[in-house]
């Protein structure tokens, strides 16, 4: 009785104290994973089964000692339930303020304005595939495209893609082999906020130059970071493939990315995209081409 009395008076000292919720022990992750138009197979919930992210995320976040609360309820993200989190994981897909696919809630009017608030203010923010196409809406990029570093433009058929690293020393890199190799479907971008970030791997079409137009570019930033006010961004294309979720390997690079995402290690994002990007981007090229997915 005496020690969870010690506990709780611990507990409420270091809220007084306003430390920093990373330090806390026990880590609270949001995953939302709402999808308005189009659903991934990756976090389909089959007859109200969890998903493959919802297992997968769920095991990783357990595994470096947090607390792991999945949901399609974009309604939860605003400033009140924010706060309770020290990390938001997402893989969302569409206009998250709108009636979607899956039945979810949408955001409230609020909920991109209190979310960068959130991650200006210290909170962590860990994008997967779809979350950059999400508010693909509007003349000029949505506010959540330019905190999440670049929009969703076109993909072609999937194919077997060469991961450059380009920042070795980043701590989310530790476990992202150079010259990585894995079967996707990968994202072509535009929209980059240049200005923030910090490209961390790119993608290197290789022989596929030759078999779709697409992909006949010099190598194009396909994993980045940044770093918004106190709070750190990652988005990583990865993760269309069920087989690319249940890869050790890119599990490893998934924990990397939410334990520096929730403060851990050097920071490391200082905007770098002129310095490591080949010339030509793809955003003009493909415009004529998009289309969701
Ligand atoms: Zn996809």
């Amino acid at each position: 009785m005496l020690r969870m009395m010690v506990v709780t008076l611990v507990v409420v000292v270091l809220a007084g104290l306003r430390i920093p919720a990373v330090q806390a022990e026990d880590k609270q992750v949001l995953f939302l994973s709402k999808s308005q138009a189009f659903e991934h197979g990756p976090v389909a919930r089959a007859e109200g089964r969890p998903s493959l992210c919802d297992v997968v995320l769920g095991k990783l976040v357990q595994e470096i000692g947090g607390t792991f609360h999945s949901t399609k309820d974009a309604s939860l993200i605003n400033a009140e339930e924010l706060d309770k989190y020290d990390l938001v994981v997402l893989y969302t897909q569409g206009d998250l303020t709108q009636p979607s696919v899956d039945g979810a809630a949408p955001m409230g009017a609020n909920g991109v304005a209190e979310l960068i608030e959130w991650v200006e203010n210290g909170g962590g923010l860990v994008g997967f595939h779809a979350a950059a196409d999400t508010f693909r809406v509007g003349e000029a990029p949505h506010a959540f495209i330019t905190l999440l570093g670049a929009e969703f433009l076109t993909h072609g058929a999937q194919f077997k893609g060469t991961i450059q690293v380009v920042d070795p020393k980043h701590p989310t890199m530790a476990n992202v082999p150079d010259g990585w190799t894995l079967n996707e479907e990968w994202y072509l971008f535009r929209r980059f906020d240049k200005d923030t970030m910090h490209v961390l791997a790119l993608l290197e079409p290789g022989a596929e130059r030759a078999k779709q137009e697409a992909y006949n570019i010099p190598a194009y930033p396909i994993i980045w970071c940044s770093k918004q006010g106190k709070g750190r961004v990652y988005y990583s294309a990865l993760g269309h493939r069920e087989d690319v979720w249940t890869n050790p390997q890119f599990q490893q690079t998934v924990i990397d990315a939410m334990e520096w995402a929730m403060g851990k290690g050097r920071t490391r994002a200082q905007p770098n995209f002129d310095k490591v990007v080949p010339t030509a981007k793809p955003e003009e090229e493909a415009a004529a081409g998009s289309r969701a997915k």
